[in-house]
């Protein structure tokens, strides 16, 4: 018997471009394990950092996993349909919470005797954690985190197993509201993973440093810990992440869905370590869900 809440998974899209095969990997991977698990898949479009939208990027999205036989549970929601959420976690935040007005070049200059996080995140050095210096106007929020050297946030992730990382040494007090005005990635995505009772998350590794700062925020806002899975990424042919910035192609225009199915979903399944032989899209999924939960024992899950 297990007191877990029913299985909430999701694939969390940012709308900066169309699917491709490295974002096809992770919506495989939550959707697979959603189904080996009986339980809910979400779709949420991240389009919080609006500046890096792609208008109908999207739709394209969303019309690709649909292309793809993957249908999700319930409504789709968009992040910038819940910006009162972000605002009333910042006043659950309260003390927590302050305005800083450092630049970018400041928080950089003041590394220079400072080693930077081992993740190469420029770690902040508190300026403004005791009041805004004189002349200074407040442009971000950032949440206070325990001073270094001990804020150590670790987790057991499914995949690449124990994970941690002491966030006040490697990252420092992080933003919460960006100085653009617009809402931080680490706090949209916890309130909403929170808000929609996302119990499991399976995302690319790329992610798996924020996963610390992201289990601080959701003790400081009282919600329950998800389990995490973080899949291994696809990489260009210079080692880099595949990602719609350094010029990953879509995969499926409109194609016919043999094309689908031998360019896009066999390999991103095979990338996933999954054998699976199939002819149509409908057989691909019958046996790919078979063939992760198989995959699970291997995995240290609950399950
Ligand atoms: N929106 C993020 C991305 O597209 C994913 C965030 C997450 O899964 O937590 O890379």
């Amino acid at each position: 018997m297990t007191d877990r809440p029913p299985y909430i998974g999701r694939f969390a899209p940012s709308p900066t471009g169309p699917l491709h095969i490295g974002s096809l990997v992770a919506a495989m991977a939550s959707y697979l394990d959603a189904k080996a698990h009986h339980g809910q898949w979400l779709v949420r479009i991240e389009d919080v950092d609006v500046g890096r939208n792609v208008a109908g990027a999207d739709q394209h999205i969303l019309a690709s996993l649909q292309r793809c036989g993957m249908v999700w549970d319930g409504e789709v929601s968009w992040q910038t349909q819940r910006y009162a959420w972000y605002q009333q976690a910042v006043e659950q935040l309260d003390q927590l919470v302050y305005p800083c007005g450092c630049s970018r070049r400041e928080i950089a200059d003041s590394q220079i005797n400072q080693s930077v996080g081992p993740n190469q995140m420029a770690v902040y050095p508190g300026t403004c954690r005791n009041g805004l210096a004189a002349g200074k106007v407040g442009r971000a929020l950032r949440l206070k985190v325990p001073q270094a050297p001990h804020c150590v946030m670790c987790f057991e992730d499914r995949w690449f197993g124990r994970y941690s990382q002491d966030i006040s040494a490697e990252a420092g007090d992080f933003v919460i509201l960006r100085a653009d005005g617009f809402w931080a990635y680490q706090l949209a995505v916890v309130v909403d993973d929170g808000a929609q009772g996302v119990t499991d998350i399976v995302r690319g590794v790329d992610l798996i440093d924020s996963t610390p700062r992201q289990l601080y925020l959701q003790q400081a806002l009282g919600l329950p810990q998800p389990t995490y899975l973080h899949v291994p990424v696809v990489l260009n042919d210079v080692g880099e992440k595949l990602s719609k910035q350094n010029g990953a192609i879509a995969f499926d225009d409109g194609g016919a869905a043999h094309l689908l199915l031998h360019s896009a979903l066999l390999p991103a399944a095979r990338f996933l370590g999954l054998d699976v032989q199939a002819e149509t899209i409908d057989a691909f999924w019958r046996a790919a869900v078979p063939a992760w939960a198989q995959l699970l024992p291997t995995l240290p899950r609950r399950n």
